[in-house]
């Protein structure tokens, strides 16, 4: 192996990843007063975290009536019973008091007439356990997300968090005790750095890039939880993954419902509306999943549109150039930028498009890495944490309720601190790390940046996103999941016959997208098995073979390990049916009502 260049750091804290989740550890161990590093492969600021939107949910009550115990039924039949009911309620209670440090922090929320923190509507957010809609989403107008962010980052910094930007990390560090740091390379010079730390939180985010379709970045590629895994800890639920009708073909840049909602229709290769014939009332604006599915199965028997007949054409030119540019103005611009269409004159390529990840580390509500054995499914990894979206607390469960994920990584973010405060002691002295600590991550490097065989990083990588789009996406059946495994475990080991270009160790982008790759390929191979095991249909997981929920046999969640040669094993562990505190029952499976 070559001889790298390596600078060993020692740090309390050591935080992978400045999105949401990332930068409320970070601002959060330092406020403690714990010597805190954090590591990241973007800007902080460009994290995916910048793109929401929307808003983030507390039932603070400023525009009519709410409470915690409501936010917290709703979540839990959101996540059609999957979720941890200990985790959540922690959630939706601590979700008051998370956006209140984060309004005294500086986020710029919009505001009632009277001041208030403005709070909207959202889909599934309910008053009186589902009697009616309830305006529970915090907003900073349409940039929730950017708000947040820039907000944290400018707070981490004042507390004198350390940064280390364009810094990659490659794996963790483990030993007999636990995790002892993560090792990481800085992108602009090929120097390797060791961060040694009491506590390593990964705060990663998601893995959307598995597929060819996703509304999330190009950096979202799983590289936590396939770190972990590497580590031989499992991911939690990995199958339940979040579809989006209308991502713009091959950007997938999300075109917003509201467009649909305008008059907006979905064709085929024929030219039909298909939709009238899946959902003859609500025809085009059925429900997300049932539009994406739906729109999977005409791609299926061949009626997609376009030279691989792969994606579905959206039309809005009949409304006119005049309703486009006063009602729907960034979606006309979205699609001229990123499909290169005049949404005025021509329809749009869309395609149904990942959204969320439900799936990731498992951990407990305190933040803490859960490896389960025989004798606790509940048990600890020492020096590990996992947030945000890297995360399967579990308090999504099957499917996530819009502005729960926000939520989730301020008030889980804070959760890790909170917890560190209790078990860490500052400036603890650190016994040496092992001779051969960062042998996995260098040898690893090493294999990439080296690799003379006969694939690209971009002819596998499209091969397993074609794969997971086709066979692992919103239309499931046995076969097709079956199918898709056969064709992964062909794909997973091209990456043996590797072939990378760049030698260098100076910004050598090729090697880091192989190292991607590698991440992303970990992730789908534990999403498509979970899918394939899993006999019925919860959440977001839409079995065609298993249509119903089958809470007597399936109620669990699954935990993957994949290992070096990419063969995957499953188990379960069982769903926490208990609350946190005695305030509130465990609130009991129901029948689902669509
Ligand atoms: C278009 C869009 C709109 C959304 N709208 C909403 C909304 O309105 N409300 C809501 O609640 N949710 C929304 N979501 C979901 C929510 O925004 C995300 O789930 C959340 O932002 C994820 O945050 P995170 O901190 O976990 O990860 P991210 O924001 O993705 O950040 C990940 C961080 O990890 C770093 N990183 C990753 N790998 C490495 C590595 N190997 N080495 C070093 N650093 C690494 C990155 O540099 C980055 O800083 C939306 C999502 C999308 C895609």
């Amino acid at each position: 192996m070559a001889a790298y260049n390596i600078v060993d750091h020692e740090y309390d804290v050591v935080v992978v990843g400045a999105g949401g989740a990332g930068l409320r550890a970070t601002f959060g161990m330092v406020q403690q007063g714990f010597k805190t590093a954090c590591v990241t492969k973007v800007f902080p600021t460009r994290s995916h975290t910048v793109a929401a939107q929307g808003g983030i949910a507390a039932s603070l009550g400023n525009i009519g009536e709410d409470n915690w115990q409501w936010h917290m039924y709703d979540t839990v039949k959101g996540s059609d019973w999957l979720g941890d009911q200990d985790a959540i309620e922690y959630m939706c209670r601590e979700a008051v008091p998370a956006i209140r440090e984060l309004e005294h922090a500086g986020v710029p929320f919009s505001r009632t007439p009277e001041g208030k923190i403005y709070q909207r509507p959202f889909g599934g957010h309910m008053r009186d356990f589902g009697a009616a809609p309830v305006q529970r989403a915090c907003a900073a107008a349409d940039r929730t997300g950017h708000a947040i962010l820039h907000t944290l980052y400018s707070q981490s910094l004042k507390y004198n968090a350390e940064f280390f930007i364009e810094y990659f990390a490659i794996d963790l560090m483990m030993d007999e005790t636990g995790c002892r740091g993560v090792v990481s390379i800085d992108m602009a010079t090929g120097t390797i750095h060791r961060f040694k730390a009491q506590m390593t939180v990964l705060a990663t985010g998601g893995y959307g890039r598995s597929y060819f379709s996703c509304t999330s970045a190009h950096t979202c590629t799983g590289d936590g939880n396939a770190m972990a895994m590497r580590a031989g800890l499992p991911t939690q639920d990995m199958e339940f993954v979040q579809f989006h009708p209308t991502g713009i073909y091959g950007a997938g840049v999300l075109i917003t419902e509201g467009s649909r909602g305008e008059g907006g229709y979905l064709t085929n290769s024929e030219g039909e509306r298909f939709m009238e014939r899946y959902a003859p009332t609500a025809k085009d604006l059925a429900s997300r999943d049932v539009v994406s599915r739906s729109m999977t199965m005409e791609i299926r028997e061949g009626r997609g549109v376009g030279p691989e007949k792969d994606h579905i054409y959206l039309h809005l030119e009949h409304l006119g150039a005049d309703v486009l540019h006063k009602r729907l103005p960034g979606i006309t611009e979205s699609a001229k930028v990123f499909a290169g269409v005049d949404a005025t004159k021509a329809p749009i390529p869309v395609l149904p498009t990942v959204h969320y990840n439900m799936g990731g580390v498992p951990t407990n509500y305190m933040g803490e890495v859960i490896k389960p054995t025989t004798a606790n499914p509940d048990a600890t990894v020492p020096g590990l944490m996992a947030i945000g979206e890297n995360a399967c607390v579990s308090v999504h469960g099957a499917n996530r309720l819009g502005a729960n994920s926000l939520l989730d990584l301020v008030v889980f973010g804070r959760a890790a601190a909170l917890r560190c405060r209790d078990i860490l002691k500052k400036g603890e002295k650190q016994k040496p790390l092992a001779k051969d600590a960062s042998d996995l991550a260098l040898s690893r490097l090493d294999r990439i940046r080296n690799a003379n065989g006969s694939s690209t990083t971009a002819a596998i990588r499209k091969q397993m996103q074609r794969t997971m789009q086709n066979d692992a996406a919103v239309f499931r059946t046995t076969k097709t999941l079956k199918e898709g495994i056969g064709k992964l475990s062909q794909i997973a080991p091209m990456l043996s016959d590797l072939k990378t270009t760049d030698r260098s160790l100076v910004f050598n982008t090729d090697m880091i997208e192989a190292l991607e790759l590698e991440n992303l390929m970990a992730c789908a191979l534990a999403t498509i098995h979970g899918a394939e095991a899993r006999h019925e249909s919860r959440g977001a997981h839409a079995h065609e073979d298993f249509p119903n929920r089958d809470d007597e046999n399936c109620l669990k969640h699954t935990v993957a390990y994949v290992d070096d040669k990419w063969n995957v094993k499953l188990d379960y562990r069982p769903v926490h049916k208990y609350t946190l505190t005695n305030e509130i029952e465990y609130i009991k499976p129901k029948a689902r009502v669509y």
